[in-house]
Order: C-alpha cells, then structure tokens, then sequence
C-alpha cells in the first residue's frame, strides 16, 4: 500500500492535484490480498502412485459477523443495514450471472430456521485502543477460536471508532485455493458496490481494469462526483464463478487437490522485443475449467487509478479449458514498466484453484 502512495508523489502531471487524490486514495486501496492471511494449501493425501485420493466437500456459505470492541455497543441498525445490502448484492451476481447465460446463481448465506441472514455478533476481548492499529490481524485472532474458517466466506464489519479499516473501506481475499475467504468491512464501506468488488475477491477474482464498469475495477471515475459505478460482472469472472464452490449450494465437491501449473516457455526474453509468447502446462485430475492470465497494471489500462494496483495483478485474459492435461499460450505486450510480474490463475471443474506468479525480464 505504502509502495502506491509513492507511485502517486512521484507523478507530478497527473489530472487531479494530490489534494484532490487523498480521498480517492482511501476510497480505492481497498484491496490488496491479505499476504499474512494466506494460508499452505491442505494437499489431499498422496498415494503410492502420487494421485491423491478424492476430498468430499459441500457448497460453501457467507456467513456475516458483527464485531465491536469490548467498550463498543452492539448496534442493531448496523446489522439490519448489513442483511440489507448484502441481498442486494446477492441479487446483483444472480442478475449478472443470468445475463451471462449460466442461470440465477449466485452465493448462499448462512440462514436460519426461518431462512433469515444469520448474523453472529463478536465481542472484543479488549476496547477500541487495542484495535486501531493491526486492526484484520487482532480481530482475525479472536474469531479464529470460535469459528471454523477453513471453509465458508466471513465478513466481517469491523465497529471501531475509526471509519476505515487500514485506510481503505475494506479488504478481501480468498483462502485455501477457493474454499473459504475473508471480507473486512469498515463502517464507511457498507455500501453495496463496495461489498460486491470486495466479496468478488474473496471468491477469487483478481482485479480487472479492461473497462471501468467491471466490477472489478476500480469503477468510473467523475470529477464532480465520488459515486462509482461498477454494475458488470464480466463474461470471464461469470465464467470462474460458475464453478465457485460458493456458487453452487447445491452440489457437493470432490478434489484431488488445485491444479498444477509449469511454465514452458522461457523467462528471458530478446532486448527490444514488444511482446512474448508465454506458454504453460496445466494439470488437474478433477479437469480443467478456466485459465487466467494476470499482469502488473500499467498506463495502458483505462483507469489511471488502476496504477494504484501496481504490484499486484490486473486480469487480463483467460481461456476455457476442458481436459486434465493442457498446454495454454497467452501473449503479453511488454509495456514501459521495469517490472514484468505474470499470475497464472487456474481453477478446475471442482471450484479448486491456484495461481502462480512469474517474472519475466530482458537477457542480458
Ligand atoms: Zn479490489
């Protein structure tokens, strides 16, 4: 996060003065990934023969979790606001899903008898001090020992007396290769489009700066105005979801573990060229379902504020795959940045996915 705040001192001709870019600063570093959250994958036990026997899973949940500091009421309006949204954001993926041809689908929650959103209300074991600073490591400790987070997607709003959360509205990010995630919402990021980007990485999607109505996007950007639109899922991310193990309540899942992936083509390539062709070996017992090729942002992207999101990757293309055994080719612009970051992301018929990063450099 620190690394994108100097991007932006260091660019004196940007269109907007500094001033103007802070409140877009907080409103955007929503979303790097939770390094620290990052957890080994399980890998299924090997055989002899080095296949893994089958794992049987069932279709995982959102479950909603309400956390206030010890010295902080519980506030019964917030949570009524949170249900809210978040069948709105329900509704939003069913919508776009649909359009994109693969039927009203979109994440379960947690509900009870009755069918309402559950929510779990988390009290602090300290008071609002302890938790402005370290903020997702502190409270992720605490709900680590009453929940399960080895499966489902927990959001979590975060009620302390500052209205971000690391300077941003919320973070996101998907753990265990697809099989649970984590959502951090600040009180200021209860908002519906903000919930939806941010749960969209907690499934697994990485940024996509192709076009500003993208979800994953950092959404359109107008001067006179701090609303932002984000209302497209696009065809690639309705593609990954549609076999999300959060997208899919009603299915259960077998795993011989994440795909594997092996890069086959060189990472040197010849000075002055503008563009490699990179190509990769993927294998998944389960069968392959989608490969998505990811790259550092550049100037090249639509939105200058994609640059925020140097470092880390920005979608770019992907294939449908079918089979266990697939070679796949992507070719890559080189653009002016120094550094060539590449992620392939891979995810199998089963909801199961793992993403590899490269980096590619001149010979010299
Ligand atoms: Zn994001």
């Amino acid at each position: 996060m620190f690394q994108c705040f100097k991007i932006v001192l260091g660019k004196k001709t940007h269109l907007f003065s500094f001033v103007m870019l802070l409140p877009m600063i907080a409103l955007f570093l929503q979303c790097k990934s939770l390094q620290w959250l990052e957890q080994p994958e399980q890998q299924p036990e090997r055989t002899q023969l080095g296949v893994s026997k089958t794992i049987e899973v069932n279709a995982s949940l959102v479950r909603l979790i309400y956390f206030t500091p010890k010295d902080r009421p519980f506030k019964e309006r917030i949570t009524d606001q949170m249900v809210t949204h978040m069948h709105i954001v329900q509704t939003f993926y069913a919508d776009q899903m649909e359009n994109h041809g693969y039927g009203r689908k979109a994440f379960a929650f947690e509900t009870d008898a009755k069918g309402k959103m559950v929510t779990h209300q988390v009290k602090g074991q300290f008071t609002d001090t302890h938790y402005l600073y370290n903020t997702t490591k502190k409270v992720w400790t605490e709900i680590q020992e009453q929940f399960d987070v080895s499966k489902n997607i927990f959001v979590v709003i975060v009620d302390i007396s500052s209205s971000s959360i690391r300077g941003a509205l919320g973070h996101g990010s998907s753990l265990l290769g697809g099989r649970s995630g984590i959502l951090w919402i600040s009180k200021s990021g209860m908002q519906s489009q903000v919930i939806a980007h941010e749960l969209g990485h907690a499934f697994g999607l990485q940024h996509d700066f192709r076009n500003n109505q993208f979800l994953m996007s950092y959404g359109s950007y107008n001067p006179s105005s701090t609303q932002l639109r984000r209302t497209v899922l696009s065809n690639e991310s309705a593609e990954f979801l549609d076999v999300s193990r959060f997208f899919n309540s009603n299915r259960t899942f077998s795993s011989h573990g994440p795909p594997q992936i092996k890069i086959t083509s060189s990472l040197e390539y010849p000075p002055g060229s503008d563009k490699i062709h990179v190509r990769f070996e993927l294998f998944d017992l389960d069968g392959l379902h989608q490969a998505r090729f990811h790259t550092n942002p550049n100037i090249t992207d639509k939105d200058f504020l994609a640059k925020f999101s140097r470092g880390s990757p920005s979608f770019k293309a992907s294939k449908k795959l079918n089979g266990s055994n697939i070679s796949v080719e992507f070719i890559y612009r080189l653009s002016k940045i120094d550094v060539h970051q590449l992620w392939l992301q891979v995810i199998d018929s089963q909801g199961h996915f793992n993403m590899e990063s490269f980096s590619v450099s001149a010979q010299d």
